[in-house]
C-alpha cells in the first residue's frame, strides 16, 4: 500500500507540532526517593502515550483516504460516483460448479482465468469454501441465501419426498418446488427487503416468495441458455437505475460451468472453454464498475455452490443387489443423487434392511458409510429435519450408487454432492470492492501488531499474503448471509439468525 508523503513544512515541524513534549531531565540517582521514582515512571508513561499517538497518526496517514472512507460506507449513506449519488451495493454472483481449492488443478490454476485471479489480486480470494452436506446446487444455494444448515432451512437435496406432507420436491418442477413451504430460514433479500432495501435476484435458485410473502423488488426466473451478456447488460441496467428504484443487493446465478463439469468432466476441454467464457464475463463486469467510477461502491463477491470431482471411470455400487430384490422393492421414495436416501414402506422389515445395509458398508468401507439420522455425522449437519429420509447411504468420492437396471447408462463424467471434506467438492469466493479494501487494511494493522509482538500471535484469519494477494484461510458457505448484512449496513438484531459463527468477519472490519 503506498503511504502519503509527509510535506517538507510537517516534516520540519513534527507530525504533532503543537504537542508539548515534555522535557525528561537526568534522574538524580544520589537523592532517590519513592516520589522522584513516581514522577519518573509517569514521565515514562507519558513518553509512552505520545509514542502510541505518534505512532497511531503515522498508520492512518500511510492508509489512502478513500479506503479509510470506506469504513464508513453502509447502509444508507450516500456517495458520488462523481457524476450520481450512490449507497453500497453487493453484487453477489454465484458461477455453478466452480470448483477452488489453492493447489494444482484446481479451476483458478490452470491459467485459464487471468481476470478472476486478477479481481481477486485487487480484492481478495478465499484459500477454499466449504459447502454443506450434501453438496448439491439447492441446499447450498439456500445456505447462501440463509446462512443455514441443510437441516435447518429443508432444502435437504436436490430432490426429496416429505413425509409430513406426502409430497416431493424436484428442483427441475418449478410448479412444485416454488412452493413457499419448502423454503424454511429468511433469505438475504428478505432480511434486506424488511430494512427497506431494494434487492434484485436474477435466476438464483430458489423460490419467488417465501412464506412471509416476501419476494425481491425485481426477479428474473430462471431460464436455461441465457448468456452471460444477457445477464452483464440486465445487472447493468440495474445499476443505472436512479437512485430511488436502484437495488443494493444483486444475486446473479450462472449454470454453464456446471453443466459442461457433469457433461465431460472436470479435467474436459468443455469445463476449460466454460472457465474461459466466465472469466469473459468476469472482465466485462469488472472493466463496466471501473467505467461507472464503482468499484469503491459495489461489492462484488463470486462464490459458488460446490466443486466436481470426476466421476468418468466411476466404480459402481449396486443397491439392488445389496438388498436383494425384495429389499429393493420395499423402498417406495429415493431421495438425492449421488447420496440416496431410502423411505421403506410401511409394511416392509425396514429396520432388517438397516442391518443388511450396515452389515454391506462395513464389508465396503472404502466404497459407502450407510448412516440413520441417529448415526449421521455430526458435522454434516444433516439429522434433525423429518424431511431427511430414515436411511441414507452415503458413497464415498468417487463411488456411484445404481441398480442392475439403471447400470452405468447416463452417467455423467464429473459430480458432486459427496462428503464436504473432500476438498474436490470446494467452492470459490473471490471479493473485490469497499469490503476487500477494508479488509486489508484490517490485515495491514494485524500484520503490523504480529511484527511488534513477536511470533506468538499468529494473523489469524489469513493464509498467506504472498505475491500481492490476499488469500484468507478457508470458511464455510454459512457465513456469507452475515458478510452481505454487513456489508449492507442492516444492523445484527435486524438480521436473522443464522448458523454462522457470531462475530467471524469483525476481524476484516
Ligand atoms: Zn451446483
Amino acid at each position: 500500500m503506498a503511504g502519503l508523503t509527509k510535506s517538507p513544512s510537517e516534516e520540519r515541524e513534527g507530525l504533532l507540532s503543537g504537542v508539548n513534549t515534555p522535557s525528561v531531565s537526568e534522574p538524580d540517582t544520589s537523592k532517590a526517593s519513592p516520589f522522584r521514582q513516581q514522577s519518573t515512571r509517569l514521565s515514562l508513561a507519558g513518553i509512552g502515550v505520545l509514542l502510541g499517538l505518534i505512532l497511531s497518526v503515522f498508520y492512518w496517514l500511510r492508509v489512502p483516504p478513500r479506503l479509510v472512507n470506506n469504513l464508513y460506507l453502509g447502509g444508507q449513506t450516500l456517495r458520488s460516483n462523481g457524476t450520481q449519488k450512490f449507497k453500497r451495493t453487493v453484487l453477489l454472483v454465484s458461477i455453478d460448479g466452480l470448483r477452488h481449492t489453492l493447489q494444482s488443478k484446481h479451476y483458478l490454476d490452470r491459467g485459464l482465468t487471468p481476470h478472476l485471479l486478477d479481481v481477486s489480486k485487487k480484492g481478495l480470494r478465499a484459500k477454499f469454501m466449504k459447502p454443506v452436506f450434501p453438496t448439491l446446487t439447492f441446499p447450498n444455494h439456500w445456505t447462501l441465501m440463509t446462512g443455514l444448515y441443510t437441516e435447518s432451512h429443508g432444502i435437504v437435496a436436490n430432490n426429496f419426498w416429505d413425509a409430513e406432507t406426502d409430497s416431493e420436491f424436484h428442483y427441475n418442477n418449478i410448479s412444485s418446488c416454488w412452493e413457499p413451504h419448502w423454503w424454511l430460514g429468511e433469505p438475504m433479500w428478505e432480511t434486506a427487503k424488511k430494512a427497506g432495501l431494494i434487492t434484485a435476484n436474477l435466476m438464483w435458485p430458489g423460490p419467488a416468495k417465501t412464506l412471509s410473502g416476501a419476494s425481491p423488488t425485481y426477479f428474473v426466473p430462471w431460464a436455461n441458455k441465457v448468456s452471460l451478456d444477457t445477464k452483464l447488460a440486465q445487472i447493468l441496467d440495474w445499476i443505472d437505475l436512479p437512485l430511488s428504484e436502484r437495488p443494493q443487493l444483486i444475486l446473479t446465478y450462472e449454470p454453464s460451468l456446471d453443466q459442461a463439469g457433469h457433461a465431460k468432466g472436470p479435467y474436459s476441454r468443455e469445463v476449460n472453454e466454460t472457465l474461459r467464457y466466465v472469466d469473459g464475463f468476469v472482465r466485462d463486469l469488472h472493466d463496466s464498475l471501473v467505467a461507472r467510477n464503482l468499484t469503491e461502491i459495489v461489492d462484488v463477491i463470486f462464490v459458488s455452490d460446490h466443486g466436481m470431482t470426476d466421476t468418468s471411470h466411476p466404480e459402481l455400487v449396486y443397491i439392488d443387489d445389496l438388498l436383494g430384490e425384495n429389499g429393493w422393492k420395499a423402498v417406495k421414495h429415493e431421495d438425492g443423487w449421488p447420496s440416496m436416501g431410502l423411505h421403506f414402506d410401511p409394511s416392509a422389515n425396514a429396520s432388517h434392511y438397516l442391518d443388511v445395509l450396515l452389515t454391506a458398508a462395513e464389508d465396503n468401507s472404502e466404497k459407502f458409510d450407510v448412516y440413520t439420522p441417529q448415526t449421521m455425522p455430526e458435522r454434516y449437519h444433516f439429522a434433525h429435519s423429518s424431511r431427511i429420509a430414515p436411511v441414507y447411504v452415503v458413497p464415498k468420492t468417487g463411488y456411484v450408487l445404481t441398480t442392475r437396471a439403471e447400470g452405468d447408462v447416463g452417467l455423467s463424467k464429473g459430480n458432486h454432492g459427496y462428503d464436504n471434506n473432500d476438498p474436490t467438492m470446494n467452492a470459490v469466493f473471490v471479493a473485490h470492492g469497499p469490503f476487500s479494501s477494508t479488509a486489508k487494511i484490517a490485515h495491514d494493522k494485524q500484520s503490523s501488531s504480529y511484527r511488534l509482538r513477536g511470533p506468538f500471535n499468529p494473523n489469524k484469519g489469513w493464509h498467506s499474503t504472498s505475491d500481492d494477494t490476499y488469500v484468507m484461510d478457508g470458511f464455510q458457505n454459512v457465513e456469507i448471509y452475515n458478510l452481505v448484512m454487513k456489508l449492507l449496513g442492516i444492523p445484527q438484531a435486524e438480521a436473522a439468525q443464522t448458523n454462522g459463527t457470531t462475530g467471524f468477519w469483525d476481524i476484516f472490519f
